[in-house]
């Protein structure tokens, strides 16, 4: 039983919903009709203006560049704290960040419910990755499994934020502070983490976040290290960029790394304009989960990898995940594959993501480490997909549809599934 797990939970009657109607993937008729889906990025005429500017700027280099500037400052203050460097991308930053605090330590504590992404900057900086399990409730570290860990040789604690989830882990971070491990956010999905929740911002040494074409701002390529620490902000343009002039003057950096993670002008460009209407395209996101998750909630064995009625997650998809017990099917991922087949055959841009734990796609550390010690995150990646289009333009009433092709899916596993499936249902 888990926190979603709410006996009695209602379910919006869906309106045209056709119950008896041949799956799609059976060759019936797709309930959300080609072409009816807006995929993001959502290109829109403005994004082609944004990136004019640059182009009438003459210049497309980022030395200097008043875009990339106003960019920084902007999201400084749509933050609310700290201050902020655009660089190459969302890896890039956690590279730099990396890099500035490795002197604290060898090991690097992650979870093992991860983005390869987020976990090959530790390498890159000469650190080790320690894994940690994931609580089954956050889909995001655990934070007692993770201070279990903390030792001597941990350089740092990183947070990885999947699918726009907002994890505060409080007593990871007291513990890491406490123990002079750094705290870094990997905000790349979750751009929301940059600002204050309840009252109050992430407790953490930096963020890293990525502007790429999937995310929230949706720009291409692109990344940010947002920071207290002035420090850490100039070691950006020490180790990554070879030259920068921030104040006039060409000025070459005595200890590059030669990284030359500098930001890209066009994507910057875009960033601006996506920054300057985050906090509506983040309500839709948001409205638009809640009103799918009214209208599948009660569907059985089907439930929310985080709470999406919890409006402080920034819902970059909407993830979820399937117990296949309770629709009749045995463990493993079975159950799952045939759904996430199913609403695919309707039209619901659902996607499977990773399959394994984050080591098993980087060879270097591969045999260090063995998927059954983590036994939530294994079920998660057995059982979770997403619904990934729910940003604007579209809207509730494509939610419907979305939901519509949920039920018809449901319906027919009820009809035809294994009897055990039925009994259990809640709702
Ligand atoms: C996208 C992403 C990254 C990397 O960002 P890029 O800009 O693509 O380099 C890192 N971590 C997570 C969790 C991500 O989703």
């Amino acid at each position: 039983m888990n926190e979603f797990d709410a006996p009695g939970r209602k379910t919006r009657n869906v309106a045209g919903a056709v119950s008896d109607e041949k799956l799609a993937v059976f060759g019936g008729k797709p309930v959300v009709p080609p072409g009816r889906v807006k995929p993001w990025p959502a290109a829109e005429e403005r994004h082609g203006d944004a990136l004019r500017r640059v182009v009438e700027s003459g210049k497309y280099h980022r030395v200097n560049h008043p875009i990339v500037g106003d960019l920084e400052q902007s999201l400084a203050r749509w933050a609310g704290k700290g201050q902020v460097r655009a660089v190459g991308s969302g890896t890039a930053a956690i590279h730099i960040v990396l890099d500035y605090f490795k002197e604290r330590g060898e090991q690097v504590v992650t979870a093992a419910l991860n983005w390869p992404g987020a976990v090959g900057p530790i390498k890159m900086c000469g650190l080790k990755p320690v894994f940690v399990d994931v609580d089954m409730n956050l889909a995001a570290i655990d934070q007692k499994a993770a201070v279990g860990a903390f030792g001597a040789d941990v350089a740092a604690i990183l947070i990885t934020h999947l699918f726009g989830n907002n994890v505060a882990v409080p007593d990871g971070r007291t513990a890491a502070r406490a123990q002079g491990i750094a705290v870094i956010d990997d905000i790349c999905q979750s751009i929301g983490g940059a600002r204050a929740i309840g009252g109050a911002h992430l407790d953490a040494d930096a963020l890293a976040l990525s502007g790429n074409g999937a995310k929230h701002l949706g720009a291409g390529e692109l990344g940010f290290v947002i920071t207290e620490e002035s420090d850490l902000i100039e070691h950006v343009d020490r180790v990554s960029l070879s030259s920068s002039s921030r104040s006039g003057a060409r000025i070459f950096s005595p200890s590059s790394q030669g990284y030359n993670y500098r930001p890209n002008v066009f994507s910057a460009s875009i960033a601006k304009l996506r920054l300057a209407e985050m906090d509506r395209q983040l309500q839709i996101r948001r409205d638009n989960c809640n009103v799918l998750w009214e209208m599948i909630g009660g569907l059985g064995g089907l439930f929310p990898l985080f709470d999406p009625s919890d409006c402080d997650h920034s819902m970059l998809n909407f993830s979820l995940r399937v117990e296949p017990e309770l629709l009749g099917f045995a463990p493993g991922p079975a159950a799952r594959n045939f759904i996430v087949e199913a609403l695919h055959a309707e039209g619901v841009p659902v996607c499977v993501w990773l399959t394994k734990p984050v080591f098993e796609y980087l060879p270097d550390i591969r045999d260090d480490w063995k998927a059954a010690e983590f036994p939530n995150t294994v079920t998660l990646l057995d059982t979770m997909f997403y619904v990934s289009e729910i940003a604007p333009p579209n809207d509730g009433e494509l939610m419907e549809l979305y939901a519509e092709a949920f039920h018809k899916v449901w319906n027919a596993l009820q009809r035809q599934g294994p009897k055990i499936a039925l009994g259990v249902l809640p709702g």
